[in-house]
């Protein structure tokens, strides 16, 4: 028969096992297992594979490195390897589980956009010391038509896809934001938990 210590340290064991915060690897098992859920939903809605491949991508992206858990030193964060320095701004304006990196639709929204402008950002830059460059060497200035010949390129570019593939985009949209979903969900269904249990010894 086991031993009442041995008793007390499994079920020591199941409670944290049970009830600590879920950790990285947990996220990444529920993003992997409702996967395939997900995917077969979407397709049986959407009868299109095109679409359910985007929001699958998207699903799997964002649970595994576009979460709200690059608020904090995480595996989310660590997956982005030598760019992983892009979401040190992010991690330091950020509180750990604050509702502008866990919050619904509001995290995603708030990663799109300091993402497209840090890299908004970077162009620029680059813009500008091409300039540096041309005007040290006295050569024809042509970075600012150049630019702009780009934006217009790009912008044109992404209203024709927009307009070509606008269930496909939306997929990819829908399935970041089901992927930080899943996360954020978790992290509250644990913490529900840990709070009840709490009160629960409180009392
Ligand atoms: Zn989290």
């Amino acid at each position: 028969m086991p031993s009442t210590s041995k008793i007390v340290l499994a079920s020591a064991r199941l409670r944290t096992l049970l009830f600590a915060m879920p950790s990285g690897r947990t996220h990444d098992r529920i993003t992997l297992w409702s996967l395939l859920p997900i995917a077969s939903t979407t397709y049986l809605l959407s009868q299109r594979a095109s679409v359910t491949l985007f929001l699958a991508g998207g699903y799997l992206f964002s649970g595994l490195m576009f979460g709200p858990d690059l608020d904090t030193h995480s595996s989310q964060y660590r997956r982005w390897g030598w760019l992983r320095w892009i979401w040190l701004p992010y991690r330091r304006a950020m509180r750990h589980r604050s509702l502008w990196s866990h919050g619904v639709v509001i995290g995603t929204i708030g990663r799109i956009l300091y993402l497209v402008g840090l890299v908004g950002l970077l162009v620029l830059l680059g813009l500008l010391v091409w300039e540096i460059s041309l005007w040290l060497s006295d050569a024809p200035n042509i970075v600012w038509q150049t630019a702009q010949q780009g934006i217009n390129f790009g912008l044109v570019e992404l209203g024709r896809s927009l307009q070509t593939y606008p269930l496909e985009w939306m997929g990819a949209l829908v399935g970041l934001e089901l992927g930080s979903l899943s996360h954020s969900i978790s992290d509250w269904l644990v913490s529900a938990v840990k709070r009840r249990q709490r009160s629960k010894r409180v009392k």
